[in-house]
């Protein structure tokens, strides 16, 4: 069968990029091994970052670095396996993070985020999926004075962006969150304007089910090859071979694994992350998302139960579970709520598709017409799939662009 577009990858960035291209008239093959928002999509810490204007750079100080390398922190842990496997692209990073090229980046990055909110608004009320959200913000908890006073300063200036905050003591901590104990902590900052999903896995779901509704199609198989046909594509699943006239790669850290046959190498590394849910009870009962800053890790309230995300494991994509930095985090996590009962057995992980650059691909292949990536969203694909499919859409259909995307093509990469 052929399609105007196939996009592989059902996460939350192909998920959207298919809404956005059936709402405007074409048939749209979405194609994903398993059901949509089931990997990374489902596993993250469920925030719409408006805030997230700043990207997470490599430690280059001299103490940030003594502090990462014995590989003991909550926040950061990394594998040899993986740091040999990915050494070139970690150079790069390293490169990338020098202070001047950040700026430019999260000048870039902000062209993205800034859509984030409303470009997410128009799929939940096309998606019926107001159930998932609250509109109430994240708390980012402090312990040491220092980096409190550093925190305070820059949310102050990115008020000049429209992101609103307001600075907590542990006294309007505590009436915000009455189950916490904050013995440790100094105070906090409660991001207002970002959004909290009570479900990730379930929004992508909702979204797929209205990509459905307006006539979209969804195959679960696994792709093993893409293959250039005529002026389309042709994909090779497990069972079947479908035809489009556009093809769109967005299968997250997979994606590389896609396009090297075709002579694509780009830099995609993984990085991991662990979840694990713990039982709501009238006693650990949490109003917002609260992040300890200093140990790096997540506190969600989902309906899988409080969901413990943990921060970055440099780790390869098939390496086997490791519980080390979990475990480091639960401990934490236990001195601020009552976490008894674990809702599964064993913890999910999943990767953060990351590039060096800190900025997603975003745009037209350069060696093939009709073939677009969209991945490498590091550590907000799930804030930045909405506002990702409305560019693709707009590319494909050769419309005017809502952002400016030459910072995101895949050609900044030189590819081989
Ligand atoms: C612990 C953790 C916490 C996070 N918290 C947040 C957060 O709070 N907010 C935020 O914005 N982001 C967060 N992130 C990042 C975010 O989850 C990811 O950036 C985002 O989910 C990436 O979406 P994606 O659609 O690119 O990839 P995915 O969701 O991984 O989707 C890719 C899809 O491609 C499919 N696929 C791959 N290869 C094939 C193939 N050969 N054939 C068929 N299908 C294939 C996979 O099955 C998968 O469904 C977090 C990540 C982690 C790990």
């Amino acid at each position: 069968m052929r399609y105007e577009v196939i996009v592989i990858g059902a996460g939350m960035v192909g998920t959207s990029i298919a809404w956005h291209l059936q709402k405007h008239n074409s048939q749209v093959l979405l194609l994903d091994r398993k059901s949509p928002g089931s990997e990374t999509s489902y596993g993250n810490a469920g925030l719409i970052q408006r805030e997230a204007i700043h990207v997470h750079p490599f430690p280059r100080h001299f103490t940030e670095l003594v502090r990462v390398l014995p590989n003991q922190n909550t926040d950061i842990r990394y594998r040899w396996p993986a740091v040999l496997r990915h050494h070139r692209a970690l150079l790069q990073y390293w490169q990338f993070s020098a202070p001047s090229s950040v700026q430019k980046i999260e000048e870039e990055w902000e062209t993205l985020i800034e859509h984030c909110t409303s470009e997410h608004q128009e799929m939940i009320t096309a998606a019926g999926a107001e159930n998932l959200i609250r509109r109430v913000g994240w708390i980012e908890m402090h312990r040491t004075e220092d980096k409190f006073k550093v925190a305070i300063a820059a949310a102050i200036n990115m008020r000049e962006q429209g992101i609103e905050h307001k600075v907590l003591s542990i006294d309007e901590l505590k009436v915000l969150e009455p189950n916490g104990n904050f013995d440790g902590f100094i105070g906090a900052i409660h991001w207002s304007n970002s959004w909290q999903v009570s479900n990730p896995g379930a929004l992508v779901k909702a979204y797929a089910k209205s990509f459905q509704e307006m006539q979209g199609s969804i195959a679960e198989c696994n792709v093993k090859q893409i293959l250039p046909d005529g002026d389309g594509w042709q994909v090779i699943t497990d069972d079947a071979t479908f035809y489009s006239d556009h093809l769109v790669v967005a299968a997250g850290p997979w994606s590389n694994q896609l396009i090297k046959p075709l002579g694509y190498d780009l830099p995609l590394f993984p990085m991991r992350g662990y979840h694990q849910h713990f039982d709501i009870t009238p006693q650990n009962t949490i109003n917002h998302s609260l992040v300890d800053m200093d140990k790096g890790f997540v506190m969600g309230p989902m309906q899988q139960g409080i969901r413990i995300t943990t921060g970055a494991e440099m780790t390869l994509m098939n390496a086997a579970k490791d519980f080390g930095q979990l475990n480091a985090v639960l401990h934490f996590a236990k001195t601020i709520l009552p976490l008894n009962n674990k809702v599964e057995s064993e913890a999910w992980c999943g990767s953060r598709p990351c590039m060096p650059d800190m900025k997603p691909v975003i745009g037209a292949a350069n060696k093939h017409d009709n073939l677009w990536f969209a991945f490498g969203h590091g550590h907000q694909g799930f804030t930045l799939g909405p506002i990702t499919g409305r560019i693709v859409e707009e590319l494909i259909h050769n419309k005017p662009l809502t952002v400016n995307v030459d910072p995101f093509n895949a050609q900044r990469f030189l590819i081989a």
